[in-house]
């Protein structure tokens, strides 16, 4: 077991990969950013000032991490007739749409790569002044031989992998790892977005923006970086090796995170090869985010979860129990006498704390959730007050529970006013505007307005 210790007492610099926009995320990759929300909230609520950045990348994101095949931002606006820019605003909108319903605390700061080109270029040149970079065929490499670190994240043994022994190797490599800082004479001749360098006109690889923006927001040492598991053989490990070697093999981050991959009975969801699952088509299925934010939760974010309709219907069952739970507790609790007697309620929260401490274990903090609430030993105001500190990390949404209204205006409800409504227009047609005042004003009384127009008289509530 590693204990955590920041770089400075109190408080974390954070830095989650962001999305790259160039299609709607898929619900695989929600699962990264529902991770990196429970940790910044499990933080937070320990008593941690933290500092979350997260990135949008706009630019320079290959289909391959080794910077193989299309760009994908380009390829997906030349296919919807669009601008780039215009993708990354609109995906980039749909990305933040999609955090918000799964009640994903915003970053403290977004920072979109085609907006950091200047210190992608500073980085750059500090790379290139240590000795670790070569120009070959217009572009600008890093060369791994020169970091006697590489590889250490994911542990890569260099030898197993041969120049010419993958598919499609870049023959301007020196060695099949070295990695692309900046695109000049780029593959791509149609290039959307270009910026003048001390290379020459192009644009940036993928990595760099990371390392860049982090460095810019955290500082060149910082405490906790996370992504999925797919980025520790590349994109991290070039990311080290990129920042490290700019800053003088100054230790760069000290945690690393790596959600594993939600997967479907079929395999693997991928972004770029369509037919994927997005948050609102399982909403249209009749699902509510916070049912997807239950079901994530249910898994450990370090084992790979399955995703499956019933799996999705279980946590819905279980969060509309869970809430059920909690207005029965508030019902209670407002009824004097009604309660058992007030107990502690620490050994739940010890065991909550414990969980999270634990490498995020919200399996067993989500069963020690339930395991106070339902605990009819313990006074119902006590529990529940617990109950929505623990949502703090959970991020439920269970307060608001009890500020919903009553559910919308029921079937029968909406027959029943229409009928009043009804009642009233035959009393005006025969001329009793006794009785037809009577039931606007009982309407009224009942919360209920009246608006006579052209097509009829409609009703709404007084607000
Ligand atoms: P991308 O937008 O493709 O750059 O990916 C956004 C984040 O989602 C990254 O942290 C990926 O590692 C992560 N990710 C991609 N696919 C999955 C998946 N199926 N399950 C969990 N995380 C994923
Ligand atoms: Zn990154």
């Amino acid at each position: 077991m590693e204990v955590f210790q920041p770089r400075e007492a109190g408080k974390v610099g954070f830095y989650g990969c962001g999305p790259t926009v160039y299609n709607y995320a898929h619900i695989g990759n929600l699962r990264a950013y529902v991770v990196h929300d429970i940790l910044v909230r499990a933080l937070r609520r320990a008593g941690y000032e933290v500092n979350h950045v997260m990135n949008i990348t706009d630019v320079g994101h290959l289909s391959g991490d080794n910077d193989e095949g299309d760009d994908k931002m380009v390829k997906s606006a030349a296919e919807r007739g669009k601008s780039v820019l215009e993708i990354a605003e609109l995906y980039t909108n749909a990305f933040f749409s999609d955090t918000d319903r799964l009640n994903i605390v915003r970053p403290t700061m977004v920072c979109k790569a085609t907006e950091h080109i200047a210190d992608m270029i500073a980085l750059i040149q500090r790379m290139a002044h240590n000795g670790y970079t070569y120009s070959a065929g217009g572009n600008l490499y890093f060369d791994i031989t020169k970091d006697s670190g590489y590889g250490g994240l994911a542990l890569l043994r260099l030898d197993d992998l041969k120049a010419g022994a993958r598919t499609a190797v870049d023959e301007h490599k020196k060695n099949p790892h070295d990695f692309v800082l900046w695109f000049t004479k780029s593959k791509f001749e149609n290039q959307a977005l270009v910026w003048d360098s001390p290379w020459g006109r192009g644009y940036p690889g993928w990595h760099i923006e990371c390392s860049a923006m982090s460095v810019k927001y955290l500082g060149e040492q910082f405490d906790i970086h996370a992504g999925g598991i797919d980025h520790i053989p590349i994109h991290h490990t070039n990311e080290i090796a990129q920042s490290e070697a700019a800053t003088g093999k100054k230790p760069w981050v000290r945690y690393w995170l790596h959600n594993e991959f939600l997967v479907l009975d079929k395999g693997k969801m991928s972004k770029s090869t369509g037919g994927f699952l997005t948050l609102q088509k399982l909403v249209d299925e009749g699902y509510h985010p916070l049912d997807y934010r239950y079901f994530l939760l249910g898994g450990h974010y370090r084992s790979q979860l399955q995703f499956s309709w019933d799996g999705l219907e279980g946590a819905k069952n279980a969060r509309a129990s869970l809430t059920d739970k909690i207005r029965a507790l508030a019902e209670k609790a407002g009824r004097a006498g009604q309660g058992g007697a007030a107990q502690d309620t620490a050994h739940y929260v010890q065991a909550f704390n414990k969980a999270l401490e634990d490498d995020l274990n919200t399996p067993r903090a989500l069963a020690e959730l339930w395991g106070l609430a339902r605990d009819n030993s313990i006074e119902p105001q006590a529990a529940l007050a617990v109950v929505f500190d623990m949502d703090e990390v959970l991020g439920l949404g269970l307060r608001s529970v009890l500020d919903e209204k009553k559910p919308p205006e029921d079937e029968a409800f909406k027959r029943e006013i229409e009928g009043i409504i009804a009642e009233r227009a035959a009393a005006k047609q025969a001329k009793d505007f006794a009785q037809a005042d009577y039931l606007r004003q009982n309407l009224k009384e009942r919360g209920i307005i009246l608006e006579d127009g052209p097509g009829g008289t409609s009703w709404r509530r007084i607000l």
